[in-house]
Order: C-alpha cells, then structure tokens, then sequence
C-alpha cells in the first residue's frame, strides 16, 4: 500500500473499548491496508486478526513479556514507519483523542510533516455504560456527564481536580484511571459537599467477557473494590444513574458471558467459532491441537494420478470439508474446475461437508443425515455395487467408510487431499491453556482428543477446573480412552453445537 509514495501515512485509530466488534468500518478497513500496525495495551489482540501487516505492541505499561515504550520512542517510530513510505496504523483503545495521547502523536506527526488522519473509537465510559445496563443522561437522574482523568500527570505536585467543582457538578462523573486511587476520590468528594450515600458503581473490563461492576454508595465503594478484587482497566462512575442497574445487564445475560472456552481446531477453521463465542459473550481462546497441511509429494502424485483418469470414477465421497478444500485446490492448481466432476455423482458426510460443497458451487446427490461413516456407508449401500469411488481424505482417515463400501460390492480408491499433525508443545500454547484457566475446553474429534490430552495433561490428572465438552458420541469414547472426562456432549455434531451444550450446562449449575 501506498509504497510509491515518498511518504506514507499515518492513522490514528480508536480500536474501542475491548469487545472487537466495536471497532469502526473506517478502523477495520484501514487494519486491512496497514503495513505496519503500533498498538497498545488496552487493544484486544483479536483486531490484529485484520491485518496482515506486521504488528508490534507499543505500550506504557507493562504486561507479561513485553517492555513498555516510552512515547517519544512511539512517535519516532511512526514517523520513521511514514518515512519509508509505509501505511502506518496506530491503534489505540477506545478513542485516541480521549485521555490517550493521541493528541501527542498527533502533533509529533505534524511537527514532522508526516500526513496523518485520526479515527474516533467508542470510548470505554459509553461503552462501560451501554455494557453494564445504565444510562449516564439518564432524563430522570442526569443531564450532564463529565469524563475526569483519576491518574494526574505524574510531575504535578497537588492534585489539579477541583474535588469542589466535581462534587457540585449536577450530572454524572465517570473516572477513567482512577482504580488506584478510589479511596482518595471518593474521601475528597464527600469532603467537598457530595453526599456520602451517592451511589457509585466500578466497572472493570467493560464490554470484555470477564466485565465485572460493582455498586455501592460513595461511602463503601472502596471496600467494595477491594472485597471483589477488581482489576485495571476500570472506570469509576458517580451518580444515581447506576441504579438503573438492578439486575444483570443484558451483556452479562449472554449465554456464555464470562466464560474462557478453548477453541482445539485448527487455526484456519477456528474463525467461525471464535465470533460464535464472542457473540454468545464468552473468551474465545484459540488452541489448536491439530494442523493442517497439504499432502506431500508422494501423495500429491497420487492424487494427481486420479485427477488424470476423470472416467476412471463413477462416484466422488467426501468426508469432511477439509477434503473438500483440499481436493478442490489441488484441481485448480491444474488448472482444472467443478467440469472435471461432470460424469461423477457426489457423496458427502453430513451437512458440514455438503456446506463447503456448496461454496464450489456444486451440490452433493447424497448427503448422510450425520457425519459418522457408518451413516453415510448405509445411504450409499443400495446405490454402489459394481461402481468405483474417489475418496479424497485425510492421511490420517479411518478405514471404515471403505470396508463397509466394499463390503457393499463397491470398488474404493482413497487418495490422500490433506495431511493431518499434531500440533507440538509449545510455552505459548500452554500459557493459553492456563492463564486464567480456561473453564471449558472443546474437543471436535477423536485425534483432538488424543492429542489434547498430550498436550494438557491436567486435563487427564484431573488438576485442571477445565471442563470438557465433546462433539459427539464417536469423540466422547476417545476422549474417555485418552483418560479425559467429558462434561458434556453436543447434541448437534457441530462447533455451534458444542457452545449450546456449555451453555445448556452452565444453565444447569445456576
Ligand atoms: N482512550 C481510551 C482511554 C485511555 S486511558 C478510551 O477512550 O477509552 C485508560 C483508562 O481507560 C483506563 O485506566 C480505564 O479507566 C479506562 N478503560 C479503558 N478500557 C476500559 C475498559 N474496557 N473497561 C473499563 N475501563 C476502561
């Protein structure tokens, strides 16, 4: 993007307060186009999923091992990015114009003669408000609100609050950075004439999946924080309006709201769960035990063979839209299309599979109603005697759906489309799995069972508070044998089906 140019640009932009969805259309389609992406602490990790330049975390603060940049470095290096003609995204939490320096950044890039734009984001107050299920102008108890800084620059001798002020101003206050020092905002506000029985309410991670608020009048809400343990990020807001929450906000009725739920597919496919998650309100935590790989040489030339001898096949079986994928690809790679498969009939294991079809567009004759072999043998059955099968597979495919064709007078050729590994041990994966602990744990298939219990072997010691939820029957008696303990079993054989099973049990143990 823009490499021709002498100079690149630079884009400020508000990532939002957490949950990623909150990121602006102009956000996302310049995460799309950026080469080079600065973001900082408070950015959900999951938004660097939108781009494909090259990410660095710069941030003041620390946390595990990243160092904190100072922000003087942080302008020098957007300015030196720009320079090289780079489409430089700076991301910031919630909104870079609201106590985020990005007024600085701003001015440093201007200083330079570095061409910026900015980017608003929805600042954590709204979103800390809409999340928690209070309104800050609330026409009955409000009609003003003021955004104050709780953490002064640090060089400033006496505090700059005009405690007096704030205690007279007749609408809300919402405190950001203010966590550390809850008791002295509170003690000044009561001391400058605000009633101590004003209600009060913290609200910590607002729109993330572990979001915690706690309400109490000005008096007790320090207690309250220190009782409930709160954490940074959180904001401190002042006025009756927080009573508007008297029950659970309509985030924390999510089905799975609050919940870190381990996502064992692999990377390429965990997408789709991972907005499922996050729309249900849960953790989406991407632990993929298994990988995927195109066949190697040998196999490939195997393949190929096949893909020479079209007449040779009066039926193609599909088992998992992996197979799909990879079988489809590999005739595009030869140049060849769906007109390859004109004379064939096309079988496919459940509706997964006959899904992944469909987007090359083409529509399987028999689809078995679940996605086990022995289904899908049985619909085959009355219509194969005599009649030669392409079976694009896995390397590592069970031998089932073809013994039972044989046996049903059918000639079968498995060909290999895709190669499943086992995804090695690695710190990252395990820093994953257990910090926080995740509270469940999805598990897909018979080999992702076997390899999760290799790769988290407290799940088999019986250490780990993980739950464990299964796809289908077929799994659930490999996990058992690989010494792993199923909570709970999908009823729909599908990622989807998985989440209402966690949810339906987590109903269970209200
Ligand atoms: N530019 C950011 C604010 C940066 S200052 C914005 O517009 O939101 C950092 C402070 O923002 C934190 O100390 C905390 O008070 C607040 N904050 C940011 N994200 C938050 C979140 N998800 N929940 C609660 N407070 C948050």
């Amino acid at each position: 993007m823009n490499k021709q140019s002498a100079s690149g640009k630079v884009f400020l932009v508000g990532a939002g307060p957490g949950d990623p969805r909150l990121i602006t259309l102009r956000g996302a389609e310049l995460l799309a186009q950026a080469d080079v992406v600065f973001y900082d602490g408070l950015v959900n990790p999951l938004l660097l999923k939108l781009t494909n330049g090259r990410c660095e975390r710069t941030a003041r603060t620390q946390s595990g091992n990243h160092a904190t940049v100072p922000q003087d470095s942080i302008n020098e290096q957007l300015i030196d990015e720009a320079r090289t003609g780079r489409c430089v995204v700076r991301l910031k939490g919630g909104d870079p114009y609201i106590f985020g320096r990005g007024s600085e950044e701003s001015r440093a890039l201007s200083d330079a003669g570095i061409p910026f734009e900015i980017v608003p984001g929805i600042t954590a107050a709204t979103a800390a408000g809409v999340y928690a299920g209070f309104s800050f102008t609330h026409r009955h108890h409000s009609s003003a609100v003021a955004f104050v800084t709780g953490h002064e620059t640090p060089d400033r001798e006496t505090s700059q609050l005009d405690y007096a002020a704030l205690a007279q101003f007749p609408g809300t206050l919402v405190f950001y950075m203010g966590l550390a020092r809850v008791r002295t905002i509170c003690k000044q506000l009561v001391a400058h004439g605000k009633s101590a029985a004003t209600s009060a309410a913290v609200v910590s991670h607002a729109s993330m999946p572990d979001q915690r608020v706690v309400t109490a009048d000005l008096s007790q809400l320090t207690e309250a924080v220190e009782q409930h343990e709160l954490r940074a990020p959180s904001l401190i807001v002042v006025g009756e309006c927080v009573n508007q929450r008297d029950t659970a906000s309509w985030f924390e009725s999510l089905p799975l709201f609050g919940l870190r739920i381990g996502i064992t597919r692999p990377e390429q496919q965990a997408e789709d769960v991972v907005a499922a998650v996050v729309r249900a309100g849960g953790q989406p935590v991407v632990l993929p035990t298994i990988e995927i790989h195109p066949p190697d040489e040998q196999q490939l030339q195997q393949l190929d063979a096949a893909i020479d001898n079209p007449e040779s096949f009066d039926w193609l079986l599909f088992t998992s839209a992996n197979a799909v994928r990879g079988f489809m690809e590999q005739l595009a790679n030869r140049s060849l299309d769906a007109r390859w498969l004109h004379q064939m009939k096309i079988a496919v294991i459940g509706p997964s599979t006959a899904a992944e079809l469909k987007l090359w567009s083409l529509q399987a004759d028999v689809i078995s109603e679940t996605s086990r072999a022995d289904s899908l043998a049985e619909s085959l059955t009355p219509l194969v005697a005599g009649k030669r099968c392409l079976w694009p597979a896995a390397d590592r495919a069970r031998e089932t759906l073809s013994s039972l064709l044989t046996s049903a007078g059918a000639v079968v050729q498995q060909v290999v489309a895709y190669r499943h590994t086992d995804t090695p041990v690695s710190k990252e994966l395990r820093q994953e799995f257990c910090q926080p602990p995740l509270d469940w744990i999805g598990i897909s298939s018979p080999a992702i069972a076997r390899q999760s219990a290799t790769l988290f072997p407290e799940l088999v010691s019986g250490e780990s508070q993980t739950r464990i939820v299964s796809i289908s029957k077929l799994t659930s008696e490999a996990a058992l044998e690989a010494g792993l303990t199923v909570h709970t079993e999908a009823i729909d054989t599908s990622w989807q089906g998985m989440l209402d099973a966690i949810a339906a049990a987590e109903r269970g143990y209200e």
